[in-house]
């Protein structure tokens, strides 16, 4: 099943290139978006049948009518994994396993504008990511058991603005968590391990890489983030990325990324100060200095 919000917040079932508004059907306690989901997410065995049954006999608008907004609102917790990735073959072994969080005032979804904010960022980064969706209240999970708390998935760009101190700065900027477009349910994922994800930036393909490289898998970064602090259903925890294509994002971008079986995720880049950096990755920067490509024009660029 594919969830998500559309319009002011409707809940709906997305079934092929429609979505069926399930919203009258959810009889979910909340208070607005945000704990909607999360406390559908966390009954759901409750709600599933209803909301399977409201989508088959529901009629479907299409997507291109209606606009997708964020599925996951307001998590109580953005849980990023870093460096979580044997970048094909380049790094020997897996780095020591660590995590960042993310302010989840800084979701944005579907068709949203990530603005680069104006701080003397070297470069402005957008890391393509599967994000895992918590199911259940999950602490000190063993790792056999941490698939059982994967509700689904969902496509998560991880902003990143370089050369600023600390995770903090560089990750929790407004509008530095797009995500969506939806939330696919666990069971439509047979091998989350084995997914192909590509990111596009003004339709030339930058990223792409398999979650079959991840260096701590899955059920490792649930046991370990759970044994750190407690993850909560309607929780995201993103897995990382493979640094190699990443590039700068500049005024003006569209950027799709898409994860295999997941969805396409679309946004644009804005920027009032219209900065501009060179357009090549990491990867075609590898021995160069600096090794991400340098602002070229525009305030705090290097004369
Ligand atoms: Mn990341």
């Amino acid at each position: 099943m594919k969830l998500a919000f559309f319009n002011d917040f409707r809940l709906g079932i997305v079934i092929g290139d429609g979505i069926v508004d399930v919203s009258a059907v959810a009889e979910v306690p909340h208070t607005g978006p945000g704990n909607h989901i999360s406390n559908q997410i966390g009954d759901f065995a409750r709600y599933r049948t209803r909301l399977e049954a409201a989508a088959a006999r529901g009629t479907a608008v299409p997507l291109a009518d209606v606009t997708l907004r964020p599925p996951l609102p307001r998590p109580a917790n953005i849980v990023c994994m870093a460096v979580n990735y044997m970048e094909d073959g380049t790094k020997t072994e897996p780095a020591p396993i660590n995590a960042f969080q993310k302010a989840s005032t800084a979701i944005i979804g579907p068709g949203d504008r990530m603005v680069l904010p104006d701080v003397a960022a070297t470069i402005f980064e957008g890391e393509a990511e599967l994000a895992l969706v918590i199911g259940k209240t999950a602490t000190n999970v063993k790792a056999a058991d941490a698939m059982d708390y994967v509700f689904g998935y969902t496509c998560f760009i991880d902003g990143s603005a370089r050369g600023v101190p600390a995770f903090y700065q560089m990750k929790s900027r407004e509008t530095f968590a797009p995500i969506g477009p939806w939330i696919v349910t666990a069971d439509e994922i047979a091998d989350p391990q084995n997914l192909q994800i590509k990111l596009w930036n003004n339709g030339e393909i930058k990223q792409n890489f398999n979650t079959d490289d991840m260096a701590h898998k899955i059920a490792r970064c649930i046991e370990w983030v759970s044994s750190v602090h407690t993850l909560l259903p309607g929780d995201i925890l993103a897995t990382g990325t493979n640094h190699r294509g990443l590039h700068a994002f500049q005024h003006g971008d569209k950027i799709d990324l898409e994860v295999e079986k997941v969805g396409k995720l679309s946004i644009t880049v804005h920027d009032d100060l219209k900065r501009t950096w060179g357009r090549d990755t990491r990867l075609e920067r590898a021995g160069m200095t600096p090794d991400t490509s340098p602002q070229l024009t525009g305030k705090y660029a290097k004369a």
